[in-house]
């Protein structure tokens, strides 16, 4: 194992102070990408009073200018893509072409966010109901100041991007947080900006391990949206409730493909495998098990190892499997793999010997029970668990028999919108595999372990903001409610018109 190449900080001499440093290194050979500061609470503290100074201005623009400001940033990445998937392949190990396709999709979250903004949080006109027919009601979304982000390594563009694009959009500034295992391209991404904001702190990066993220949950900002693992998603809420910051959890998942007796298993196997082991199966939305009706089982089998011959992890351009990211990950793998295998399963691809010191490769388990580690546990390698079913009220029952609750897929020819609609989670694709996270109109987001709160889409843009509303009287009422010159008249004229408007037919049966 090269547990070493987890980031650990060390003490550099600076100009005036030590100051400590992390080291983020290539995964795929331990090469050293570029040294970050540890940032302070104290310098956390200064990066958030900064942010604040910053909302002042970034929040007076009209949603106009702030689309200008962030479609010329949409730009900037677009033109610069190569530059950035190359640092991301070089931090995360992914292949380039990996690397290319999510930035690819954060760059149209960008878009979204900028051109949707006015609409979705400017002012609106609201009814205002017979009782209060004197009044013009409206409401309007305002921003909430300064926005903490902590983020991932696993999509260290396309996950934080759906916070921090919607939060810009809506006004507030962003204090970062990235993964200490991809903070070169944290700092790309607020450099850049700083760029198109001709310096002013608007996006600022503060790199570091958990304890600057922790700094950040404890600073003054007016909402924490984190993504990351289950448990630091539980330090992170805790951390934000002594100053009761609200917070965003967008935590880990163990999300299936369900294949129908009547689906096109060529096209639900290529699904099923892409999502198991694509980013080395480093995917929160990624396929972690895969229930299949037991009379197509045979054939999906067939099918999905005859896809998978040739696909392998390795360094090499050839190879379409990069490394582990967090090499403490592969002792997670390798027991998961090994609990299965001991409870039962079959192997039908790699196995036991496919965890190496860097790569994992290809692992598909069949059979798998229900209790082992590999169903009920987030892996996070590229290993699939395939297990038949009699029917796809099982496949419904087992989807939902977990705690997790983020995405996941079915491919069926009739029932397919049905079946989506019975597994409790934020999202699902039909016929298709993680298809709903190129869709910026669509919400982001889980439910139970997987977390709260929505990123992408109105629902993403609102989640920054607060609902302010207004009533303007137009005219004097009728009847004038809200007066101590109320007296029994109007006490038996208001009680009339209620029973009128809402006495209604029904009644107590
Ligand atoms: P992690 O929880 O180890 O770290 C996430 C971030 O939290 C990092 O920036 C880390 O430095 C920071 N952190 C660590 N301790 C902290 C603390 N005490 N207070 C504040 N911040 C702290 O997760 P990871 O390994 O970087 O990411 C993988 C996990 O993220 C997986 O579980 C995956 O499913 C999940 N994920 C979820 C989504 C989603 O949208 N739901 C997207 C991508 C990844």
């Amino acid at each position: 194992m090269t547990a070493t190449l987890d980031p650990t900080p060390t003490a550099t001499a600076s100009a005036d102070a030590p100051v400590d440093t992390f080291d983020s290194l290539d995964p795929a050979n331990g090469d050293l990408v570029g040294t970050h500061p540890v940032t302070s609470k104290a310098d956390v503290d200064a990066a958030v009073a900064r942010a604040r100074e910053a909302a002042g201005w970034w929040g007076a623009l009209s949603f106009d200018e702030r689309a200008e400001h962030l479609l010329t940033w949409r730009s900037v990445i677009t033109r610069r893509i190569a530059q950035l998937a190359n640092l991301s392949h070089r931090e995360t190990g992914k292949p380039h072409g990996d690397a290319q396709l999510e930035i690819i999709l954060a760059i149209d979250h960008v878009a979204w966010a900028a051109k949707n903004a006015k609409k979705v949080l400017g002012p609106s006109k609201v009814r205002s109901g017979l009782l209060m027919a004197n009044q013009a009601s409206t409401v309007e979304y305002k921003p909430l100041g300064v926005v903490g982000v902590i983020g991932p390594w696993n999509y260290p563009v396309f996950t934080p991007m759906g916070s921090i694009a919607y939060a810009l959009a809506a006004g507030n500034t962003v204090v970062f947080k990235p993964s200490e295992y991809t903070p070169g391209v944290g700092q790309w991404l607020a450099d850049t900006f700083t760029e198109v904001v001709h310096g002013r702190p608007v996006l600022q990066v503060v790199t570091g391990l958990g304890e600057t993220g922790n700094a950040l949950c404890t600073a003054d900002v007016d909402k924490l949206a984190f993504t990351g693992s289950g448990p630091t998603g539980k330090k992170v809420m805790a951390a934000c409730a002594e100053n009761l910051t609200p917070v965003i959890i967008e935590a880990g998942g163990k999300d299936s493909l369900i294949v129908d007796e009547d689906a096109d298993l060529a096209k639900a196997a290529e699904a099923a495998l892409w999502g198991g082991m694509s980013n080395a199966g480093q995917t929160c939305i990624g396929t972690e098990r895969v229930y299949v009706h037991e009379k197509v089982f045979d054939s999906f089998m067939t099918e999905i190892l005859g896809q998978a011959k040739g696909l392998r992890a390795g360094a090499d351009a050839g190879a379409k499997i990069g490394p582990i990211t967090m090499p403490s990950q592969l002792k997670v793998i390798q027991s998961h793999i090994d609990d299965a295998i001991a409870k039962g399963a079959h192997v039908a691809l790699g196995g036991s010997d496919a965890v190496g010191e860097r790569f994992v490769q290809p692992t598909i388990l069949t059979h798998v029970p229900e209790d082992s580690t590999e169903i009920t546990e987030e892996t996070f390698g590229p290993t699939l668990a395939i297990n038949p079913v009699r029917s796809m009220d099982e496949a419904v029952e087992l989807t939902n028999a977990t705690s997790y609750g983020l995405a996941g897929a079915v491919f069926s020819k009739k029932q397919g919108m049905e079946i989506a609609r019975r597994i409790r989670s934020g999202m699902t694709s039909v016929n298709s595999v993680i298809a709903f996270a190129g869709v910026p109109t669509l919400p982001f987001g889980g439910v139970g372990q997987s977390g709260f709160g929505r990123i992408h889409g109105p629902d993403g843009l609102k989640e920054f903001t607060y609902a302010k509303a207004i009533t303007r009287q137009k005219f004097k009422p009728v009847m004038m409610l809200t007066s101590f010159e109320r007296g029994a008249k109007e006490d038996g004229r208001v009680a009339q018109l209620i029973t009128l408007l809402h006495g209604g037919k029904q009644t107590l049966k």
